[in-house]
């Protein structure tokens, strides 16, 4: 099998009826870069730029960020590259940040992390602003944030950034040909707010991992709790599907890059809810595009639609039959 799937590296993810998928990987230090050659992905979906903080004994400094990002960035040539901006905290603390200066956290996962923490600490976003926009010289640059809870955190973060490229812009330096902003939809209040962040993004990328951990008040890394919520439950589906509609429908383009995306049978049925961008772990690279390559989609959408009308609970066995009666 896994011979099988590295000989599907020169294939591209197009379903049986013809519908080109978009298969990115998930990296976060620079040697991941290697899996774009070796699994024949399309780009990088979510580069997690924390994993340089979380290895380093003090701050990395701006020149050594913009050295990792613009060694990513060559290595990854015409396929682009999304960069996530700072994910710390939570289950990322780091021993350099004093991260009790508000008090011990009982609940770091949803306490002071990730954009929120980037927002309060803007002299360390700014740094990471500069780099990631030097880096970007000449190139189309994407960058996204994380937890995004309300727009006005967005719109905050847009404008640093904004802020330092005009900066580096009046200093003489060569900028990005275009600058891509995104938000990830991965705290749920984000969905009930989507007309007012709509218009204001590029593009939104829905990070399951912690979705769904907000989504049922599950603690993503709890054992007892890793079974119990089925990532093919109809509240996750529909929660999903009003999102991706909602985005489509202004024009903004929809990818998932959670690890839910790299199970090919949880693929499956995002293909169904309509969204073709997936960021996934490199070793599913190879299933998905299997997966993808044996999929009569329009049937599959058309059964997700039905499917979700009276759901009796996780859609996973009828899913599993499904896949085994149509892959063809
Ligand atoms: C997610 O939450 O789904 C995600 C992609 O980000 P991380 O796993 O780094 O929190
Ligand atoms: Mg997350």
């Amino acid at each position: 099998r896994r011979a099988a799937f590295a000989q599907l590296r020169g294939e591209a993810p197009v379903t049986a009826d013809g519908h080109r998928v978009t298969l990115m990987v998930n990296a976060g230090l620079r040697d991941d870069v290697a899996a774009l050659d070796l699994t024949g992905a399309d780009g990088i979906g979510l580069f997690r730029t924390e994993f340089q903080f979380l290895v380093s004994a003090t701050l990395p400094r701006q020149q050594d960020q913009q050295k990792l990002y613009r060694s990513v960035l060559d290595a990854a040539g015409d396929r682009p590259v999304t960069f996530r901006t700072v994910d710390i905290g939570g289950d990322k603390a780091l021993p350099y940040l004093n991260h009790d200066e508000n008090g011990e956290e009982e609940n770091p996962a949803m306490g002071w992390r990730a954009l929120r923490l980037a927002l309060s600490r803007d002299g360390l976003m700014k740094a990471q602003a500069r780099a990631l926009i030097e880096a970007g010289a000449g190139r189309t640059l994407n960058i996204m944030f994380p937890m995004v809870s309300e727009p006005w955190e967005f719109e905050e973060a847009h404008a640093l950034f904004e802020a330092q490229r005009t900066w580096l812009a009046s200093r003489g330096r060569k900028m990005p040909a275009e600058i891509r902003y995104g938000a990830m939809l991965e705290v749920p209040a984000l969905a009930e707010v989507l007309d007012i962040l709509l218009p204001k993004i590029d593009f939104l990328s829905i990070g399951t991992n912690d979705l769904t951990q907000f989504l049922f008040a599950a603690d993503r890394a709890h054992p007892r709790l890793a079974l119990r919520y089925d990532w093919l439950s109809p509240s996750i589906l529909r929660f999903m599907k009003r999102v991706t509609m909602e985005a489509q429908a202004a024009g903004v383009q929809v990818a998932v890059c959670g690890e839910m995306g790299g199970r090919p049978l949880e693929a499956m049925a995002l293909l169904g809810l309509g969204i073709d961008r997936l960021s996934i772990s490199p070793a599913a690279v190879g299933p998905v595009k299997a997966m993808v390559r044996s999929l009569d989609r329009a049937k599959l959408l058309e059964h997700m639609e039905n499917a979700l009308v009276r759901p009796q609970g996780s859609l996973r066995e009828s899913l599993e039959g499904w896949a085994a009666e149509h892959s063809v």
